[in-house]
């Protein structure tokens, strides 16, 4: 996995492991054909639709590749996948796929994608106020000496989420 700070509706991969993840590849004999052109990705919800922001990264990352496949897995193992072809005339087509967990292979190593998981995903939590990233260090300060006073109101909705941060 690539070095990366998620939330729970979005990631930002630091650029410099994105570098060093296609350095590691190419210095592995492989070129970007097998490496950089399957994009997976789960959402927080039941919808595998791409949203907005999925299909402009798809065109922004992926739109000068002559093939790429963009793959969503959604809570209670509901997906949608779509193959894009820009050779010749190009193409949009809908793929079947599965998920089998069923056989083993050669490189299941769960204890080691656990390990790669911790070691390469932060996860920021914009309620945890003392680790906020956005907020400023005075009101970082003020929020962890009296904690109940900036509790997030009950029921916040995860679009009203950034504004109360802010706020
Ligand atoms: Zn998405």
């Amino acid at each position: 996995m690539v070095a990366q700070a998620c939330t729970v509706v979005t990631v930002k991969f630091e650029d410099a492991a994105v570098a060093d993840y296609f350095d590691d590849q190419v210095d592995a004999g492989r070129v970007p054909e097998q490496f950089s052109r399957v994009w997976i990705h789960t959402h927080p919800g039941s919808c595998p639709l791409p949203s907005g922001t999925d299909e402009e990264t798809f065109d922004r990352c992926f739109g000068a590749t002559d093939w790429a496949v963009m793959f969503i897995l959604a809570r209670c193992g509901a997906t949608y996948g779509r193959l894009r072809l820009t050779a010749g005339p190009g193409a949009e087509v809908s793929l079947q796929h599965g998920i089998d967990y069923s056989m083993p292979f050669a490189s299941a190593d769960h204890d080691s994608w656990e390990a790669e998981y911790q070691r390469t995903v932060s996860v920021l939590d914009p309620f945890a106020n003392r680790f906020n990233p956005f907020l400023g260090d005075d009101v970082r300060h003020l929020r962890s000496e009296s904690p109940e006073r900036y509790e997030p109101p009950k029921n916040l909705e995860p679009w009203e989420m950034s504004e109360w941060v802010a706020s």
